[in-house]
This record gives structure tokens, C-alpha cells and sequence, in this order.
């Protein structure tokens, strides 16, 4: 197979930092660095293994606090070259953990309640991290077109990544998304090509792809690039414990798409607790879906370990995954971790969209007003304690799901400019 040619070829000279090897999450079985992404054994899912960082937890810490405010003051706990800062790169990360007194008095919780909000990022998204970290390990095989199955904001990501580092770009999304993904994805100037289906139909024509000659050399941030890729979401665990003064917090609520995300903030919390960054302390993983693409949540409440697919029907497309490669991984984390998934309808989410804007100031995207809705839910249903330290992740920017919430966000009133039609109006103070 081309994918495995290329990984032969090239291991030996890959410089990706502390990054060691692959290893099988199912089996345990090692690989060399290369653009893999299934164990030749067992056809589990590859992950990063590390040499992770020598010294004392305080050394360590002050390196990370002295280092550029973007991911790459993690630089020594991901799979990227020492020298990444000085690479062209889109730097993400470091995005506000904020401090949601308003929010918090609304939902009465009084244990503390935070939004991390990767609104912030270069392309307003979380994808922004992921896609940074799979540039680096493009380059280190060698890759010179850059590419992805995306459910929107993954597009925009690679795009303006692929612009930045250099490299040709052409991603894959379905035909049918909202104009601002469409737009931000196609600005960069790469290929853009619309599939006729959903994210599945995308992702499965890519897997087609990567095994044809048309797709030689082509590295898929998400697919032969996705043990390196799926790394990035680690440093959303490290900002959030670095934001809280090297603190866990009690629990978090994170959203679904393909899974990999909320999986690897575990693994980043894990990992902190293992070097001595954080005190080790029990926290609790819950995971967000929208009723319209609600597989995982489906499968947590019914008590199952499979992962049945669904045909995604939901507002909130940058999470409509039908068939998520990681959601028993998802399911595993919930359990362990003593949290829950759970989902909320298209009507729950404009609320929740709102609900943050009016409180805080902050506009999401559908996939925030799922996790600040889910949020909701459980706090009414007591699963959630309102009395613990909670961070609800914000992962997109409202500006590119716009039609979400334009049909009940209009002008107030429309007038001539003249004082006496605004007191007409009814707004004045007095
Ligand atoms: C991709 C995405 C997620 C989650 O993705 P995973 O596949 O679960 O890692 C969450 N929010 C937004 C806005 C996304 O674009
Ligand atoms: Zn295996």
C-alpha cells in the first residue's frame, strides 16, 4: 500500500520532538512514526506514545510559563520539532478561559463556572489546534498537499494552515454547509471540493482516496494524519489546568463530533497528573451531541459499549458525525470518569447560543449552544454539581452559523433618524 511505502521510507529521519512512536490503543502493539493511522494487527486506532519530559514538575512548569502564548509553549508534551515557533504555522491556543459570573448566577451554579472560548483562534474554531499539530508531521513526511473530510470548520483550518506552512490544500467537505464555513474554507485560496452526502459519504470517499494513486502523497490531517492530528486537542487540557493555577478542574463538557477531541483532553489531563503539573484529583467528563446526531449519547444511555450510526439530521453540522470513529472511546471516558452524554434539540441549542451571548458576551456556534445546552440539562437534572468547578468548551465562532439564530436576532426597530421616532419607538430610558 502507497501509505505504508511512504512510512518506510521516511521514519528514520522524522524529528517529531518527544514524540517516540505509535502505539495501538486496542493491543499496545508499537509502530514506527509514519502516517499511520490503523495497527497492522489488530486494525485498532494508533496513538502518539512519548518520551515525555525528565526534571521536576516546578522546571517544567516555569519552561511552559516562559514559552510563546500559543500551543507551543506545550511544545515538550506534543509531537512537533523543538524548534516549531519558529516555523511558519498558524500559532493557536492560548484562548480565553473565562470566567462566567453571569452565566453561572442564571444556571445557579456557585462552584465556579468557566468558558473556554476557542471562538479565539485564527480560524475561529477549536480545529485550529489539530491541524497545526498535523502540519508539522506533514513536513516531517514529507507531504506536499494537505487535505481532510471535514464537517466545516476543519476546511477553514487546513486551508489557512496549508496557506501559512506553504503546501497546496484540498479538503472535502458536504456540499450542503452553512455559506460562513463554505467561504472561510474557500478564502485561502486551496482547493475546495463539495461532496454530494454527508460527513460519512466524505470521510468514506477520502479512505477511498488515500488507497488510490490520485491520492499519493497526500497527508489527511484526519485520517493518515490523525494519531498527530488528535494531539492538538490535548493542549485545551493543558491551558484550561495552566488558566486555573495548575488546578483539574471538577468537570467538563465537551462536545461530540467524531469523539477525538473529548478523548484526548482526557489524555492530556492524564498526562499532567503523571508528570506532577496538577494534583491528582478525581474530575468528570461529559459529552455533548445534538438529538439530531446523537449516536453516543444513544449508546450511554441505553448502557451499551457499541456505537450504533445514525443519519445526521441537526442544526449544528460542525458535530453531525453519524458514525464516530472514537465514540467508544468516548463512552469508556464517561463511565470511568463517573460523567455522562447527553443531547439537546435544534430549539435547546438557539437558547443556548443565546443564553451565552445575553450573559456573556460571547456568540458560539451551534456546536456551543450543544454544550452550554447539554450543560444546562444536566445541571437541572442534578448530574451535573453545581457546587463543583465547571468548564463548558465553546468550540466555533456564531458568525459562521449565522442562520441559526438570524431568523430571532433582527433589529429591534427600524426608524427615521429623527428623536421623536425613537421616543415613539419605545426605547428610551426615560
Ligand atoms: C470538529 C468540531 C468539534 C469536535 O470534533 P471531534 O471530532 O469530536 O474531535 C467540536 N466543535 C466544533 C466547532 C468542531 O468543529
Ligand atoms: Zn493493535
Amino acid at each position: 500500500m502507497a501509505v505504508q511505502t511512504i512510512a518506510e521510507n521516511t521514519t528514520s529521519s522524522v524529528d517529531l520532538g518527544p514524540a517516540a512512536a505509535l502505539s495501538c490503543r486496542e493491543c499496545g502493539e508499537r509502530f514506527e512514526l509514519g502516517p499511520l493511522f490503523a495497527c497492522a494487527s489488530c486494525f485498532g486506532p494508533l496513538e502518539v506514545a512519548y518520551d515525555l519530559p525528565a526534571g521536576s514538575p516546578e522546571e517544567l512548569k516555569k519552561r511552559i510559563e516562559a514559552g510563546p502564548n500559543n500551543i507551543w509553549r506545550y511544545a515538550p508534551l506534543l509531537p512537533v520539532p523543538a524548534d516549531v515557533a519558529e516555523k511558519p504555522n498558524i500559532n493557536p491556543g492560548f484562548t480565553k478561559l473565562v470566567k462566567a459570573d453571569n452565566l453561572a448566577r442564571e444556571l445557579d451554579v456557585t462552584g465556579g463556572l468557566y468558558v473556554k472560548d476557542d471562538s479565539g483562534n485564527p480560524t475561529h474554531s477549536f480545529k485550529d489546534r489539530v491541524v497545526a499539530i498535523a502540519v508539522e508531521a506533514a513536513r516531517a513526511f514529507g507531504f506536499t498537499t494537505l487535505s481532510c473530510s471535514s464537517t466545516g470548520n476543519l476546511a477553514g483550518a487546513v486551508g489557512a494552515a496549508a496557506a501559512r506552512a506553504g503546501l497546496r490544500s484540498c479538503v472535502f467537505i458536504p456540499h450542503d454547509l452553512e455559506q460562513g464555513k463554505v467561504v472561510m474554507a474557500a478564502v485561502y485560496g486551496g482547493e475546495l471540493v463539495g461532496i454530494e452526502g454527508n460527513y460519512d459519504d466524505v470521510n468514506r470517499f477520502c479512505s477511498e482516496l488515500i488507497g488510490d494513486p490520485l491520492g499519493e502523497g497526500w497527508g489527511f490531517v484526519n485520517v493518515n494524519l490523525r494519531p498527530y492530528y488528535g494531539e492538538g486537542s490535548k493542549t485545551l487540557a493543558y491551558e484550561i489546568c495552566e488558566q486555573l493555577g495548575w488546578k483539574l478542574p471538577d468537570q467538563i463538557v465537551i462536545p461530540i463530533a467524531s469523539g477525538s477531541q473529548l478523548t484526548k483532553i482526557d489524555k492530556g489531563f492524564q498526562e499532567l497528573i503523571k508528570l506532577g503539573l496538577v494534583e491528582d484529583r478525581p474530575y468528570k467528563i461529559f459529552g455533548a451531541q445534538a438529538e439530531g446526531c446523537s449516536p453516543v449519547s444513544a449508546a450511554f444511555k441505553a448502557g451499551h459499549d457499541v456505537v450504533r450510526p445514525q443519519k445526521p439530521n441537526t442544526i449544528a453540522k460542525s458535530l453531525a458525525i453519524g458514525n464516530p470513529a472514537d465514540g467508544p472511546y468516548v463512552l469508556d471516558i464517561a463511565r470511568r470518569t463517573g460523567g455522562a452524554v447527553d443531547d439537546v434539540n435544534d430549539e435547546q441549542v438557539v437558547d443556548a447560543i443565546k443564553l451565552l451571548a445575553r450573559t456573556e458576551g460571547i456568540f458560539g456556534e451551534t456546536a456551543g449552544g450543544v454544550t452550554l445546552g447539554v450543560t444546562k440539562k444536566l445541571i437541572e437534572a442534578g448530574v451535573i454539581d453545581p457546587t463543583l468547578t465547571t468548564v463548558v468548551l465553546n468550540t466555533g465562532d456564531g458568525l459562521k452559523t449565522l442562520d441559526a439564530v438570524s431568523a430571532t436576532s433582527q433589529a429591534t426597530a427600524t426608524i427615521k433618524p429623527s428623536l421623536g421616532a425613537f421616543r415613539a419607538a419605545g426605547l428610551a430610558s426615560a
